[in-house]
């Protein structure tokens, strides 16, 4: 039984680090029941043509959106903006920048794997990447095939986060150039997945205070498989912030077994949600 509109508000597809084009991708929301699904690739647009017209004659509305990295106290955290123009010459040209800047990285990362006795690093990455993104899951994938570990979230640990062989720092885009680049492209910016930063309480709150300074209007209350109280946590900061909720699962692949398109738990009474102003 379906009484409720079903909305998943953070996706990826092969124009980033997901694994199904974006028409498979739109094909897979629509078989789990999703009414409105956003494309929220890593810092690129260049799935969305592709979705929009693999939704266009079904019942699924597809949002154009975006996931914005950002550097903000010396860590990462992530943007997303929902209802973007992707023909916007300000996003654009931000996004471009974003993509120089992942061009070098990748070439610093593969020479620092090489350092640690592993070759061919950047081809092997580039194999499982579009020509738009390449990203920390590519290599992850590429060293998942060459048995430098035994799964994903292993390789992850042991080579590509801080103090890691692989690692190289991000220089991402400013929490303020991040929103800017969003809203000018008409769009609404909100935190993707606060509750995975590892941060204090009190270091949350000062992100949230930041974002909302610089035109921020929400965050995920509700993001993938999440403990209900963590939900509840986050519900109570959308209200004494005055921010907006969104949700969305952060799909990447059907192979993630414990993510799927739809599958969220219901925001809760006390949220204003994000699509009280689509
Ligand atoms: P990047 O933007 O290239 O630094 O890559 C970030 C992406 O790597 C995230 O969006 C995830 O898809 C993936 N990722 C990061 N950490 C993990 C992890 N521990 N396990 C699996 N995937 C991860
Ligand atoms: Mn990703
Ligand atoms: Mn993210
Ligand atoms: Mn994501």
């Amino acid at each position: 039984m379906k009484n409720m509109t079903c909305y998943d508000l953070h996706s990826h597809s092969t124009a980033s680090d997901g694994s199904l084009e974006p028409s498979q991708l739109v094909a897979r929301a629509i078989d789990k029941g999703v009414d409105v699904l956003a494309l929220t690739d890593h810092d690129g647009t260049e799935g969305i043509a592709a979705a929009q017209q693999a939704a266009q004659g079904s019942d699924l509305r597809l949002i154009a959106g975006v996931e914005i990295s950002v550097t903000w106290a010396k860590g990462t955290v992530h943007i997303v903006g929902l209802n973007i123009d992707p023909e916007n010459d300000v996003l654009q040209q931000g996004l471009s920048s974003m993509r120089d800047f992942r061009v070098g990285r990748a070439e610093e990362m593969a020479s620092r794997l090489e350092k640690a006795g592993i070759s061919g690093a950047l081809e092997g990455a580039k194999k499982y990447a579009s020509e738009v993104m390449l990203g920390r899951l590519h290599f992850a994938k590429f060293l998942v095939e060459h048995g430098h570990a035994k799964d994903i979230s292993d390789v992850f640990k042991r080579y590509l986060v801080r103090n890691k062989p692989g690692y190289v720092p991000g220089d991402w885009a400013s929490l303020t150039d991040a929103v800017h680049w969003i809203t000018a492209a008409g769009g609404q910016a909100v935190i993707a997945h606060p509750a995975r930063y590892k941060m204090t309480a009190t270091k949350r709150r000062r992100l949230i205070t930041d974002f909302k300074d610089v035109g921020g209007v929400g965050f995920e209350v509700v993001s993938g498989r999440q403990h209900p109280e963590e939900v509840k946590a986050l519900a109570k900061l959308a209200q004494q912030f005055e921010l907006l909720a969104s949700c969305g699962s952060d799909f990447h692949t059907p192979d993630n077994t414990w993510v799927e398109l739809g599958d969220l738990a219901a925001l809760p009474e006390s949220c204003t949600p994000i699509w009280s102003v689509f």
